[in-house]
């Protein structure tokens, strides 16, 4: 790196969305306190991820990017997370069979908790209250709303809890390919979904027993690194949040060796880096993407794939100095651009956002995030929602686009859920799908208290859409 960087070095610099604690030293106190906690992942996982973003951009895989806007301490649950890997492990399951190609899965999970907002205030009755932040800064209750440090600790210690489940679940046969209904089809009700998905789940399990049969060993790949089991088990799976709360972020992010696989072997010195170790991928919000800005300088210096969300207010110019930013050396597997244009939108800003990254010679990986352009509030309800066939219209115009311009979509960015309501129904939060969702029953089992998500149907209709795309 030319100029100098630390994972302080982001405090010269401007902040959006900052968070103002009443009690400084109490933020300094819980800091340090984080600062000591062990690292909840490690080098060789975050460079294992890198290397098959790598084969994302080569199109030898796809990119399956996805969880809850904003996770909660709450939801932190048994079933919850079940319920989210369920429906993670299922959607990409219909992917590898119309994509025939392995999928990098990326869970928006073990701590997603910050929140950009629009507004830092909220009108709530007749009271103006702070915005909720998200878990870790604030609570959701319109009189917990003054940013309390204690939470970014609480945050440490649900996202090592939600991870830890995770690898357990993940290393106890769960998520065995060769039993899909383990995890899939619990709470689908249509029959048409649900003969669709056992047809595929079958034809999978034809293949892997043919492969047995054969000799071959239908466990090991190439799209590994090294061979062997997946990061977390027999699949891979990583974790993801939007780096916002630089504090924290800076209180993970650790100068560790890299590991023994890159390191050079002609030389006695040991290579090392900064990792954030708070997840595997962050990304930087389209509301803190400033080039001179706080958020660009902390994540230009850590070696994190890292992701770049893209909306209508980015000038080609300003996307390509970005680039050259926080990825100088051009390595490969290191940047994914989530464009959320919205459906009206994207065909004014995709191409051109193509062909600048195209001539930049600038290497990336490009994602859909048909999600954040495109929320309404619902006139009939007056809640926060987004409708099935707008979603599908941004994929498709995405999918279009990049295929005109010899450019090739490497995956997809977005908010849905596996969870039940506690009648045991999926929640209604987005219109449409092959459920077809009315205005009407989005008060039903509306969950979410960020945007409004997918839920398991629904996020299934998305998946066979995808999948029949890369059948033709
Ligand atoms: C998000 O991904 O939840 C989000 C806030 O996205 P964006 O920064 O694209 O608005
Ligand atoms: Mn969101």
């Amino acid at each position: 790196m030319s100029d100098t960087w630390a994972p302080s070095s982001w405090k010269s610099k401007k902040a959006a969305q900052g968070v103002e604690y009443p009690d400084q030293g109490h933020l300094s106190k819980v800091l340090e306190k984080v600062k000591r906690l062990p690292p909840l992942v490690s080098p060789s996982e975050i460079e294992r991820l890198r290397h098959q973003l790598s084969l994302v951009q080569n199109n030898k895989a796809f990119l399956l990017h996805a969880g809850d806007c904003a996770e909660s301490f709450d939801a932190c649950t048994h079933e919850n997370i079940t319920n989210k890997i369920g429906l993670i492990l299922s959607f990409s399951l219909i992917l590898i069979w119309g994509a025939r190609l392995p999928i990098v899965r990326i869970g928006r999970i073990a701590g997603q908790y910050a929140k950009p907002r629009s507004s830092g205030t909220e009108k709530i009755g007749d009271r103006t209250v702070l915005s909720f932040r998200g878990d870790n800064v604030n609570g959701i209750d319109p009189n917990d709303r003054t940013p309390d440090p204690e939470r970014l600790l609480s945050a440490y210690f649900h996202s090592s809890t939600t991870l830890n489940y995770v690898r357990s679940l993940l290393t106890s046969g769960f998520a065995d390919l060769n039993h899909p209904r383990e995890w899939s089809l619990s709470h689908v009700r249509s029959p048409t979904l649900r003969t669709e998905f056992e047809r595929i789940s079958e034809g999978l399990s034809d293949a892997l027993d043919f492969s047995r049969a054969i000799g071959a060993d239908p466990g090991s790949s190439s799209f590994e690194t090294g061979g062997g089991k997946g990061v977390l088990g027999e699949v891979d799976f990583y974790t993801s949040h939007e780096g916002l709360m630089l504090d924290y972020e800076e209180a993970l992010t650790r100068r560790l060796p890299l590991p023994p696989s890159l390191q050079d072997r002609a030389t006695s010195q040991t290579s090392d880096g900064f990792y954030n170790t708070s997840a595997h991928f962050l990304w930087i919000g389209d509301r803190t993407r400033q080039i001179d800005g706080a958020h660009v300088e902390y994540f230009r210096g850590i070696r994190n794939p890292i992701g770049i969300k893209v909306g209508p207010t980015m000038e080609s110019e300003e996307l390509v100095r970005l680039l050259s930013v926080v990825n100088p050396d051009r390595i490969d597997g290191k940047v994914t651009l989530i464009t959320r244009y919205g459906a009206g939108k994207i065909d004014k800003y995709l191409a051109g956002h193509i062909q600048a990254v195209r001539e930049s010679g600038h290497p990336v990986i490009w994602v859909c995030d048909p999600m954040h352009g495109n929320t309404l509030t619902s006139a009939t309800t007056g809640l926060k929602t987004r409708n099935f066939g707008t979603i599908i219209s941004e994929l498709t115009a995405c999918l279009r686009i990049h295929a005109e311009a010899g450019s090739r979509l490497g995956g997809v960015s977005l908010e849905f859920t596996g969870e039940l309501s506690d009648d045991g129904f999926s929640v209604t939060e987005c219109l449409g799908g092959s459920m077809e969702l009315s205005e009407e029953e989005l008060g039903l089992r509306y969950q979410s208290f960020c945007d409004p998500r997918l839920n398991f149907e629904q996020s299934l209709d998305v998946a066979f859409l995808i999948s029949n795309h890369f059948k033709k």
